[in-house]
Formats: C-alpha cells, structure tokens, sequence
C-alpha cells in the first residue's frame, strides 16, 4: 500500500486542468452525452456551438437562496417559527433549492451505503461508491486532486479488466484514467454535466509512461488533442493502435457507449476493416479528442438506475459526413456591432479565467429524492481513495 499526499500546489495546478481541443469546452467540459445522442446529426455550426455554451436544461433554473458556500450539510427547512404570510404559502424546503454542485462536491468521502448508481447519468448520485485504485498492473489515475476516481463496483471491475486485456491481448502499454465520479457521485461543481452515477470514466488516448507518474506530473501532464482540425485527426499523433483500444474499450457486454469526436469516428467510420459491429457503440459527440468516455450500463440489481436510449447503428452515414462538412465551415466574422463587441469582449474575459466558469447551480430537488439520503449518510469506515494496488 502506498500513499500519495498532494502538495497545495498540486491541489491548485488541479484546478487548471482544461481539455486542450479545438472544440471542446473550456475547462475540458464536454457536451453532455445525452443531449448530443438527442440531437439531429445535421446541425449547423451555429447550432452545434449553441449547443455546446448552453447549460442542460435542468441546471438552468437558478434557486431562489442557497446555503452558503460552505455548506457540507443540507441545510433544514427555515428555523424560525413561520408567520401568518409564510404559513398561507409554505416555501419549498431548503434543500430542495440547495446548489447539489456544492453538496455533492464537499462531499469527500462515499455514503457507507450498498452500492447503487441512482438516477440518470446526468441527474443523480451514487450510493456506496468504490476507489480506482490509483495505480494498478495496467493504469496510472490521473488529476489525484479532483478525488474523481470514484465509481460503482462494475465500472471499478471494468476498467480494471479492460486495462490489463489491453495490456496482454493487444500489447497497450497502460491506461491513463481521468474523471470518474466525486465519492457520492451528484453533478459536479466544473466540469462534466454526466459522471454523475459512478458510470462514466475518461480514459486518456495518451498511454502510460514506462514509470510511476509523480503527483505533481498527473495533475500537470497536458492532455492534448489528436485533430489536426475540427474535421480530421492529425495523422502525425492519430495512430491506428487507437483503433485497436477503442474496440477493446467497447468489447464488454457492461459497455453502453464509447463517446469519442465526430473527426475521430469519421477516421474510424472510413479505416476500420474486419467487423464493424463495434462501431454501433462508438458515438460522435462534440470535445472528446484527446480522450474517450466510457458509459457502462446501469447494473443488475440497481432499482432507480436510468438506462440512456441509443439509435442501433453503425453511425458512419449521412449524418455524420454532414457534421463534419459543418464543423469545417470557417468560423463566423468578427462582429461589426457595437453588441457583437461587447460580447466579444465577454468571452474573452471568460476565456481568461482559464475555462473554469462555475457552472449554474444545479438544485437538489431535480435529483432524485433517495440522493438526499445518500448525501446524509455516514462516511464509509477508512476506504483510502490514494491508495496503489
Ligand atoms: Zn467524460
């Protein structure tokens, strides 16, 4: 058993983290999953970045108080006794408008609960949640400050088995694991709009170096992106052997989805040989270039675990020749208008603040109401989410 201690310092070079695609997100925040499945394949430019700046529809509602920021409790009901006018109307208890980004994210240890993935992958919590190991035979974890190595018992299973496959079937030399969920999954306070139920992981196309990853590196490495434009990968760094990883990834029957970019499915769509069939479970979604998500299946036995409906295709048609035409449509003018500047000016000062934007607040009455339970749990007795195997 080993124990890694983050320095402050790499507690604040965490906070940096950012995806470095040309279309992600600031921050490394990625298009939800489940919005972009709903989406028509032929959306504009426009459209798509509409897409990607807006916040899913149920962070949108902004609750009218909230607990203060240092809130790691929920926080009951009005204390004082209610008036003639408060009684006539009674409010809505507190922690239904309490900001579940600052709930969940204070919590830093798992519910001392059976494990359970409760809700959807964008709109719950996780109940008993396991620790990937940070080190393992066939896996480094990366960003250790986040405490996002989190996950139900199968998605742990999971990236534990296909790590070492990886390693001895096809010869990979390891995996760098990113973000799984926060210890009692819930949304997150940056970031991912899903990881929310212990399903999702990020794994880094970057494979593992030949040694142990210091703290400091794991929170500094740069994830870089595989495109060398919004449309294509870039062959200098995009290798076949990537091919060979990602039908690994999606060769379990646990597995949902592998989301990956629309230039990354497009080299997949035109180079893969032999069976296709993978390519049913490798969906296009916007971000996603230097790393994949993988979404398990809600697992046997989790009542109030939310399946995600998917289209059954192949996914290399029409549709997606479409959005890569579109993504390779030239960026629009500089706005002439004196609005156009302004704005402008906004996203400049919002790029500066280095893609961490807090995201809108996230009430806890749109999750599930058992996910009051878990966040009221008692810890789980001495589980060391830093420890190596
Ligand atoms: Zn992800």
């Amino acid at each position: 058993m080993r124990v890694i201690r983050l320095t402050n310092a790499a507690r604040a070079a965490g906070l940096m983290f950012a995806g470095a695609g040309i279309l992600a997100m600031p921050g490394g925040g990625y298009l939800q999953p489940a919005r972009a499945e709903s989406q028509s394949w032929a959306v504009t430019m426009q459209g798509m970045q509409a897409a990607q700046a807006a916040p899913a529809p149920q962070h949108q509602a902004v609750p009218a108080s909230l607990p203060s920021k240092d809130a790691a409790v929920p926080v009951p009901a009005s204390p004082q006794t209610p008036g003639p006018a408060a009684a006539a109307k009674p409010a809505a208890p507190a922690i239904k408008k309490a900001n579940a980004r600052e709930l969940f994210g204070a919590a830093k240890e798992p519910a001392n609960l059976a494990a359970r993935s409760i809700g959807f992958y964008a709109k719950g919590c996780l109940a008993g949640g396991k620790p990937l190991p940070v080190n393992g035979p066939a896996w480094q974890v990366m960003r250790l400050s986040r405490n996002r190595n989190w996950g139900h018992p199968s998605l742990i299973r999971y990236i534990e088995r296909f790590a070492q496959d990886a390693k001895e079937k096809d010869g990979w030399p390891g995996l760098l694991v990113g973000d799984l969920s926060m210890p009692r999954g819930g949304p997150m306070p940056t970031d991912h709009a899903s990881h929310q139920v212990g399903l999702d992981v990020d794994i880094w196309y970057k494979p593992t170096p030949d040694r142990e990853l210091s703290a400091a590196e794991r929170e500094s490495t740069k994830m870089e992106s595989f495109l060398r434009d919004p449309g294509h990968v870039n062959p200098e760094v995009w290798k076949p052997e990537y091919e060979t990883l990602l039908r690994r990834a999606v060769s379990y029957p646990e597995v949902a989805r592998v989301f990956v970019n629309p230039a990354i499915k497009k080299w997949l769509c035109d180079n893969s040989k032999g069976d296709r069939s993978y390519l049913g479970k490798v969906t296009a979604i916007m971000g996603h270039d230097a790393h994949f998500h993988v979404r398990l299946s809600c697992p046997a036995g989790n009542p109030g675990c939310e399946n995600q409906v998917f289209k059954a295709d192949e996914g290399c048609g029409k549709g997606l020749d479409q959005w890569i035409a579109a993504l390779m449509k030239p960026a629009p003018a500089v706005p002439a208008t004196k609005l156009g500047a302004i704005r402008a000016k906004i996203a400049a000062w919002k790029g500066s603040l280095g893609g961490h934007r807090p995201k809108p607040p996230f009430p806890m009455g749109q999750l599930p109401a058992e996910c009051e339970t878990v966040l009221k749990a008692q810890p789980s007795p001495s589980t060391d989410a830093t420890a190596a195997r």
